[in-house]
């Protein structure tokens, strides 16, 4: 399968639609996901455009795998986590339904079970205040 340009994570690097933002540069943006699994869970997204891991060139793999650490640390130190998940999946039958590679940072707390895989969406305010906790730790 190709990949398609009008998916939404390549309308939100283009612009097109708001993120809340945590870190850009030139090869990546990490923006909080609106209908996270816990509290701090947010996306680290390669600008290089592939469908997921399967496809994507591996320099850019080489190029994410640092800024995968940083935000993993950054949210952890940001939440006051007691673990982080990284997670990425590949393809509907394994759970993709964005299909623009992204890497999900999961802040886990000990004690309390994470919500469900594009469950509900959280308070625009509350994902802002992260962003920037996240972003502070960077
Ligand atoms: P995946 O199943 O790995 O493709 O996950 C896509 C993730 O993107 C899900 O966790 C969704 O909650 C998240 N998501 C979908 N639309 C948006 C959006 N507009 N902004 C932020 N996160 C989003």
């Amino acid at each position: 399968m190709s990949y398609d340009p009008a998916n939404i994570f390549a309308k939100i690097l283009r612009g097109e639609i708001p993120a809340h933002k945590v870190f850009e540069d030139d090869t990546a943006l990490v923006m909080m996901d609106i209908f996270p699994q816990s509290r701090g869970h947010c996306l680290v997204i390669p600008k290089a455009a592939s469908r997921n891991l399967l496809d994507a060139d591996p320099a850019a793999l080489s190029a994410i795998m640092p800024l995968v650490q940083r935000v993993a640390k950054a949210a952890r130190a940001a939440t006051g986590a007691d673990g982080v998940r990284v997670v990425q999946f590949n393809e509907a039958a394994a759970g993709q339904t964005v299909f623009h590679l992204h890497f999900h940072i999961i802040p886990v707390y000990e004690g309390v079970a994470l919500g469900a895989h594009a469950g509900g969406q959280a308070d625009n305010a509350e994902l802002a205040g992260l962003a920037g906790e996240i972003s502070a730790q960077l």
